[in-house]
């Protein structure tokens, strides 16, 4: 993998998503980041996750990589230059409770192994990604599927409004968002990440305790 700077992710971008966590759909992107240190990529190996601290939901989004300095007018397929199918890991119960205080996410969100990765590929044009779909096997059943024409902000909104609030530069990441389907893993979870009838990556969950 190339070095990587930012990890940014997107909450609620898809709306049937936001409704099964009775989550209100947002007017504009709801953005938050992930330490470096969450950084894992999926090469058939063991994930350790922490066993004692609630379910921890898989989210399965579409990663892509910022290529170059971003200038203002520049199209996606000019500043990305390749993209990989990755997991949110949420700590979601976690996640309820700092929600309910009002409090940031990162506890819920920043723990390590927590930005998992597939291998990334050469990013294709935007019309061609709209005619695949991404998804998640659990244990060889697919439990997420998705597909970029179902964001409610599309990569052009998310790649501008992130560079405006916080800069964008080579080696970021941006995690775009999960669609519906999110759900908890367990020990020994096979988990595997495809685009289209690719594999791009797969692993194996391992619950550690963490203390
Ligand atoms: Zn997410």
């Amino acid at each position: 993998m190339n070095k990587v700077n930012n990890i940014y992710c997107v909450g609620r971008n898809y709306a049937a998503h936001a409704k099964e966590l009775q989550n209100e759909v947002p007017t504009s992107p709801m953005l938050f980041s992930k330490p470096t240190h969450a950084l894992v990529e999926a090469s058939g190996q063991d994930i350790s996750l922490p066993s004692n601290r609630g379910s921890i939901h898989f989210e399965t989004e579409i990663v892509i990589r910022i290529g170059k300095p971003y200038e203002k007018g520049i199209k996606v397929e000019e500043l990305v230059d390749s993209m990989a199918i990755g997991i949110d890991f949420t700590l979601r119960v976690v996640q309820s409770e700092l929600k309910k205080k009002g409090h940031p996410w990162l506890l819920a969100k920043g723990f390590p192994n927590s930005a998992l990765v597939s291998k990334f590929i050469s990013f294709p044009s935007i019309e061609e990604m709209k005619m695949i779909d991404f998804s998640l096997l659990k244990n060889g059943e697919t439990v997420q599927q998705g597909n970029i024409k179902n964001m409610i902000f599309d990569l052009q909104t998310i790649i501008d409004f992130t560079a405006l609030n916080f800069g964008l530069g080579e080696g970021d990441l941006i995690f775009t968002g999960t669609p519906e389907g999110v759900g908890p893993v367990s020990n020994k979870d096979h988990l595997t990440l495809l685009w289209g009838n690719s594999v791009l990556g797969e692993c194996f969950i391992k619950l550690d305790l963490i203390v």
